[in-house]
């Protein structure tokens, strides 16, 4: 099962620069699977398609946390 985000996916659709040898690589590793473990995949999930970074990839699960404490519905949310 292929991953269901493709169609709005910015890595999948080629709009984050990447060699062509390391997107088919990412392509056969991430997107030919559902994609669970894609950071991308985890951005859209927590925010949106429009909120992946242009320079993040599918294996930088790292920086997921970071990114979605800036850009997902409860950014900017004070905490008590
Ligand atoms: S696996 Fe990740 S990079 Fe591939 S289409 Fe899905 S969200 Fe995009």
């Amino acid at each position: 099962m292929e991953c269901s985000y493709q169609i709005v996916c910015p890595f999948f659709r080629r709009k984050i620069a990447i060699h062509d040898a390391m997107y088919q690589q990412h392509v056969r590793q991430y997107c030919s699977s559902a994609g669970e473990e894609c950071a991308i995949q985890q951005v859209m999930k927590g925010a949106s398609f429009l909120k992946v970074p242009n320079d993040l990839y599918p294996n930088q699960k790292w920086r997921v946390a970071g990114i979605l404490a800036t850009e997902g519905p409860l950014a900017g949310v004070k905490r008590p």
